[in-house]
Order: C-alpha cells, then structure tokens, then sequence
C-alpha cells in the first residue's frame, strides 16, 4: 500500500458547533413522525447524554417494500427538534438532492451512509454538492470489509474541501455466521486509524450488535481502542420502531449503558512518542484479541475431539484439513499477508489443535503426539 499522504482534518472540538470529545449521537434510526421525533428528542436531551440527535430521513432499504423514510417533510420535524432541545441535528445523504435539501433546512452535520460509501459515483456527486460549504460529513465504512473505499470516501470529500470529518465505524457484511449483525472486523477501523491517525473514529454500535443486549459491550470495545465518540440508534418506543427495531434502545437503557461505560481519554496524536506509543498500544490490543481468539478454537478443537471419539471418529480427517488451509491461503492473498506465512502459522495452531483433540484419549497432554499426523484435522 503506498505511503498515506494525511488528510488535513479539524477534531471534532474544533468543528464550531461546540461539540467536544467524545462526541455522543442518539436517535432513531428514522425520522417516523414529529411526534416521534420530538418524544425520543426530549427524552434523550432530558438524559443529558448526547450532542446530536440522528435520524434518517431517506432510508436506504435492502429489499424494495419496507418503510424507506419519511423524505423532506421530516427536515421540519427536525427543526423543531433543534429549536426546542438545543440538540444538534444529523441525518444520512446518499444524493446531492439529499445535501441541498439537508443544507436549505439548516441541518448541522451530515452522515454517508454503508450503502453509499462503496460507491464512487455516490459519494464523488455528494462531495461535488458540499464544495464550499463547511459542513461536518461522518463517513461510515461500506458495508463490505474495504478499506481502500473508506478511506477513499474520505479523500473525495476532502478534495472537494471539507475538513470537518470524521470516520464511522458501524461493523460489515460477511458470509461467516458471527453473534454480530455486522462483524466488528475491529482490524478495519484499527488500520485506517494507523494510516489516518488524524480522523476521528466513532462507533456505531446498533448496527454492530444488531440487538439491545450486545451494544454496551461492543461500545466499550470501541472506547477502549481509543475510539473517539459513539452514534447510537434510540428509539422512545423501539418495539414498534418502522426500521431495526431490534436494535434501538429506550432512551433510558441509553442513559444507563452511557453511565456504565467507561471513557479513555485521549491519546495524544502528535509528535513522534506519542505516535508509537498510539500504535504500540493498537498492536497490544490486536495481539490480545489474536490470543483470545485462539484460546477460543483450541476450547472449540477439543469439543470437536470428545464429538468424535464419541461416534469413533478419527480424529484425522484430511479433507477438512486442505479446506481449511485453501480458505486460509485465500484470505491471506486478499490480506496482504505472504502464503508461507500464513502456512506455519497455521501449522502451528493445527498442531495445538491436535493436541488439545487428543489429550482425552491417553495421549501426552503436551507435544504432539508422535503417532498423529499433525497435517490432519477435521
Ligand atoms: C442507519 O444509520 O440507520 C443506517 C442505515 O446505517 P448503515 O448505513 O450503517 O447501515
Ligand atoms: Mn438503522
């Protein structure tokens, strides 16, 4: 990857909207009715514990036929919101229809949306309608594991002159079961963070978790990573929320995750120290979650072992084994990472996998085992 050149941006305190670190968005994921959003606004305002209220008014859907958002007539709704809660207002662009409509109704900040964001066509006609107005852009990463298209969403709207910006991070779409509706893939943000240290990074952790009881977990996550504000989904009356209604929260289980939480502050980005010490401690939390992954297939290797040994099957299956290790190659191909690395690497945990298999039927529970062709595992 070549050298990434640092993108002139403002932190969030010098965005002109009195707005500090960590910057705090709540509100539904859609503007419903005025009612709805003025009930959720006072609530969230009466908790004391966010700046800017967010909902979206053009609801990019997946599938044709669901609520697609209520469109220009809740920018009113929203103005009342400001004039009556003093909050702040934020809502998605996917069009330059979208920017001079947001613009002419005096919308404060501005987020481009999963959907959008992978597409240069999109984000590159958003950029050419805020030349010349200052206005702060979130950007949330595309909603496939692609940083190059981040990072250029960023540089788009850069181009075109806008220094209030700041990167979200609201997880990704991938063809692997996880707990998560989007997998953190937390390497993502970690990287463009490393390249961009500049950028702030805020979490989404609604979109992330996808149900109310994961997102204080994967909030405090993004705060211990250094993350430098979250934008949640709350809703007055989530159980008959019009979009994700899985994943909003009342504004008082708001109130209450935000009061457990706790706030790192800052690292410092400048000068050469503080730089290695940032990263240094990036490294230390992805060599953690690294160790923590690992300890979690070994517990998984050895269910597997006692599965098998209970319906006598060996505990070598080769076909499973070269699966594993072509989906590795694979990936390490997309990453970057060099194929002979990646194979003893996996040697490597195959071995302790191996191990771990067979320690319940008399073998050594350390070393592997003389009689047990370590390139095998199912
Ligand atoms: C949203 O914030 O409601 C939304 C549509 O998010 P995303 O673009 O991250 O899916
Ligand atoms: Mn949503």
């Amino acid at each position: 990857m070549s050298h990434p050149v640092p993108l002139n941006v403002l932190p969030v305190a010098q965005w002109g909207l009195g707005l500090e670190r960590p910057l705090l968005i709540a509100g539904p994921c859609s503007a419903e009715s005025e009612e709805q959003v003025m009930t959720t606004a006072r609530a969230i305002k009466a908790a004391g514990k966010a700046q800017v209220f967010r909902a979206g008014l053009w609801k990019p859907r997946t599938r044709p036929g669901n609520f697609e958002g209520a469109g220009p007539q809740g920018l009113q709704w929203l103005r009342r919101m400001k004039e009556e809660t003093g909050l702040l207002a934020i809502t998605e662009v996917a069009t330059a229809e979208h920017v001079g409509a947001c613009l002419e109704a005096g919308i404060d900040m501005l987020w481009i949306g999963a959907r959008t964001t992978p597409n240069p066509f999109s984000v590159q006609a958003i950029a050419d309608a805020l030349k010349g107005v200052d206005i702060p852009v979130l950007v949330k990463n595309p909603i496939n594991p692609d940083l190059q298209l981040w990072i250029g969403a960023l540089e788009r709207l850069h181009r075109a002159g806008l220094r209030k910006l700041a990167a979200v991070h609201r997880g990704f779409s991938w063809f692997e079961r996880t707990p998560y509706r989007n997998s953190p893939m937390w390497e993502f943000p970690i990287r463009l963070k490393a390249a961009h240290p500049e950028v702030e990074l805020i979490c989404d952790p609604s979109h992330i978790a996808g149900s109310v009881d994961r997102i204080g977990t994967v909030a405090q996550q993004a705060l211990d990573l250094g993350f430098g504000g979250l934008m949640v989904e709350v809703h007055h009356d989530p159980e008959h929320a019009r979009s994700d209604a899985d994943q909003q929260m009342t504004p008082a289980a708001y109130a209450e995750m935000l009061n457990a939480l706790i706030f790192r502050a800052a690292v410092p980005t400048e000068g050469m120290s503080d730089r290695l010490a940032e990263l240094r401690d990036l490294i230390d939390q992805l060599d953690e979650e690294i160790a923590q992954k690992l300890g979690t297939r070994m517990d998984i290797a050895e269910r597997i072992g006692d599965h098998k040994r209970a319906h006598n099957v060996a505990i070598l299956q080769p076909e499973r084994w070269d699966s594993i290790l072509r989906r590795q190659l694979r990936l390490a191909q997309q990453l970057g990472l060099s194929a002979d690395f990646v194979r003893d690497l996996m040697d490597a945990i195959h071995r302790e996998s191996i191990r771990r298999q067979s320690s319940g039927i008399g073998e050594p529970a350390s070393g592997s085992p003389a009689s047990v062709d370590i390139e095998r595992e199912g």
